[in-house]
């Protein structure tokens, strides 16, 4: 009989939670897991799953445009905003229930309410009103949004979180951001005929993504009617008779419906009572892990954005599933963060993988740039003028391909299955000796041979 309740007690429902607390139990670990909001995490109940749903959602506007070109004549269309809530709410639901399902599956108990450390071994259930103990610890809260506390009127604002459930679609919305979450819902919103503004801090929005991709975005969002405003923030938000009035520091004011503050995510970590077990924080509060996810505490590990490495799904999940393989499997497994394939679920979408220009060309100097923009077939008809970036960043001495950007339709799906390519090494000889499918987009990855002179 072990000293404690569980070998394994893991605090935090979502993608990296989940998944350790699967594979630990399949190991044969008692293995308890705590959920304070819903089963799936960000992901799933508001974040990657349902934020996709809305992109198709927006997408239909210009498939209807579109399509006339291929000789449909579309009646007159309409948009209803509460039945997407609703639809997507059945979907969200059901998946909330197979999460749950399949943790009781592996035999994981599951405790619907909030978890915080009492010390070392022991974790305080909230709403159960008493504590359990465990061998180990996995903590697995993600990130919350964050807002500007200090601006004035910023309990006006919304984040991703209402933004999933608002009653009614706003006829104009400013998202504040330049990141992933401002760019995808800045598309939805316009792409739903909302009139919308992007108000980013910055020079140019995408900060740390290819400057081809960051110029080549701005100027397709731009054609779709997205109304980009750089180097600005809100200095005070006022309400009256539910309109917004969003004060810039240059002084203009912008009205609007909704305003949406999409200006990063912080690590989870308030009020978890990490400082009773002596788990040591980053400066940004994010949990300090090495190579394991092992904490500053010998049996307490921590996964997922809580972490601060790369907050995405598929890289909690893969922490996750290491940390249970190393601990409770007898393996030695640690995650390699290199080479993360990564698409922007924006309009047009992007998909990344490796380094981009300026990063390559910092780490060997020169570089070749292979760079293609196109109009896709699909519009030579539809009569868009929606232009295709394909960009490889060859290192030359080995001839490897190191980056890797696209923009276009299913440049997420592309970059996938470049993202093997790179993994295994590929050179731009290897591209090139790739058979072309032709007629797609992706053939002209393996069709590019002129180097770009600039
Ligand atoms: P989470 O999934 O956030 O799970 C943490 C869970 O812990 C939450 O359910 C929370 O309620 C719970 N919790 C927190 N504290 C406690 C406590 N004390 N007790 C009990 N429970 C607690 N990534 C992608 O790869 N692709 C995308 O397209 C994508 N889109 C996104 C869109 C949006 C709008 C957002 C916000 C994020 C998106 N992400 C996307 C990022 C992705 O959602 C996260 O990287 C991922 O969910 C992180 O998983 P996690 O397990 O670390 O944390
Ligand atoms: P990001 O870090 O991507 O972007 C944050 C944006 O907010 C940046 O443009 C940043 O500007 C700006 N910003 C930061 N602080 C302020 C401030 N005080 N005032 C004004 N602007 C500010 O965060 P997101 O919230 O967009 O998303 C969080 C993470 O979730 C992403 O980084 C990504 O890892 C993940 N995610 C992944 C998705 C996907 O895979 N498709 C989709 C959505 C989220 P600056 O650049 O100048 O710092």
């Amino acid at each position: 009989m072990s000293e404690y309740d569980y070998d394994l007690f893991v605090i935090g429902g979502g993608s990296g939670g989940v998944r350790a607390a699967r594979i630990a139990a399949g190991y044969g670990a008692k293995v308890g897991i705590a959920e304070e909001y819903r089963y799936g995490g960000t992901c799933v109940i508001r974040g990657c799953v349902p934020k996709k749903l809305f992109v198709y959602a927006s997408h239909f506007a210009e498939a209807f445009e579109d399509a006339i070109g291929f000789g449909w004549t579309t009646k007159q269309v309409e948009f209803d905003w509460p039945t997407l809530i609703a639809n997507k709410d059945v979907e969200i639901d059901r998946l909330n229930k197979v999460y749950m399902k399949n943790l009781e599956a592996a035999g994981v108990e599951l405790h619907h309410c909030r978890a915080e450390l009492r010390d070392a071994h022991s974790v305080r259930l909230l709403g159960e009103e008493r504590h359990v103990t465990a061998k180990y610890i996995l903590i697995a809260t993600g990130g919350v949004p964050n807002i500007d506390p200090a601006l004035p009127g910023v309990e006006h604002v919304i984040t991703s979180n209402e933004a999933f459930h608002l009653e009614k679609l706003p006829e104009r919305i400013v998202v504040a951001g330049g990141g992933y979450i401002a760019v995808e819902f800045a598309g939805i919103f316009n792409g739903l005929g909302v009139e919308t503004t992007l108000l980013y801090r910055g020079e140019k929005i995408l900060r740390g993504f290819d400057e081809d991709v960051r110029d080549h975005l701005t100027a397709e969002m731009k054609k779709k009617g997205v109304d980009i405003i750089c180097g600005e923030v809100f200095s005070k938000i006022e309400k009256k008779d539910d309109v917004l009035y969003g004060t810039l520091t240059n002084g203009e004011v912008l009205e609007a419906d909704q305003i949406m503050f999409a200006i990063g995510r912080a690590p989870y970590t308030d009020g978890l009572g990490l400082e009773h077990a002596g788990v040591e924080l980053k400066a940004n509060g994010a949990i300090k892990v090495d190579e394991y996810s092992k904490t500053s505490v010998d049996h307490i590990y921590a996964v997922g954005d809580v972490t601060d490495r790369v907050a995405l799904t598929p890289v909690a999940i893969r922490e996750g599933h290491a940390f249970a393989d190393t601990v409770f499997g007898g393996k030695d497994i640690k995650v390699d963060h290199s080479l993360i394939p990564t698409a922007v679920f924006s309009q047009p979408e992007i998909g990344t993988v490796g380094q981009t220009e300026a990063q390559a060309r910092e780490q060997y100097g020169e570089v070749d740039i292979y760079k293609s923009t196109f109009r896709p077939m699909k519009h030579t008809l539809s009569g868009r003028e929606e232009r295709m970036l394909m960009k490889l960043i060859v290192e030359p001495k080995s001839d490897k391909v190191v980056g890797c950007q696209i923009m276009g339709p299913d440049a997420g799906e592309m970059t996938q299955l470049l993202g093997i390519s790179l993994k295994m090494g590929a050179t731009k000889a290897d591209f090139d000796a790739t058979m072309a499918v032709h007629p797609t987009a992706s053939e002209e990855l393996v069709t590019m041979r002129t180097k770009w002179s600039g």
